[in-house]
């Protein structure tokens, strides 16, 4: 018959085993997290850079239909010094980054992030 002593001393503490199994569940999950982490700043970046150029679009369009002007293509609105005074504030992409927007051959305002390289 098994004393008390003896039957709870083998269940006391971890073997190297289990504790191997532990440490690389945690690590798992450490990774799990942070990639995780990483990839969410990255697509929230994009998004806020996605309505950052829509911003920019509207604004530049609007301006033109009520000065009356047209937008000339060819032109980097983006680029042109009255900019940031057209807009009240200086866009910038999350991901530190420029824009475009340049009236393309089909009479479409395009903007672009000189980051992401995407438009809209
Ligand atoms: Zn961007």
């Amino acid at each position: 018959m098994k004393t008390y002593k003896e039957t709870f001393n083998r269940s006391a503490g971890f073997t190297f085993l289990e504790i191997t199994v532990i440490l690389l569940v945690l690590l798992s999950l450490m990774a799990t997290g942070i990639v995780g982490s990483r990839i969410y700043a990255e697509r929230a970046n994009e998004a806020s850079c996605v309505v950052l150029q829509d911003v920019i679009r509207k604004v530049l369009i609007s301006q033109a239909n009520i000065g009356g002007q047209r937008l000339e293509p060819g032109i980097d609105y983006a680029q042109e010094p009255d900019f940031e005074e057209r807009l009240g504030f200086l866009p910038v992409c999350p991901a530190v980054g420029g824009y475009s927007a340049i009236v393309g051959p089909n009479g479409e305002l395009t903007v672009r992030c000189l980051e992401h390289a995407h438009g809209e």
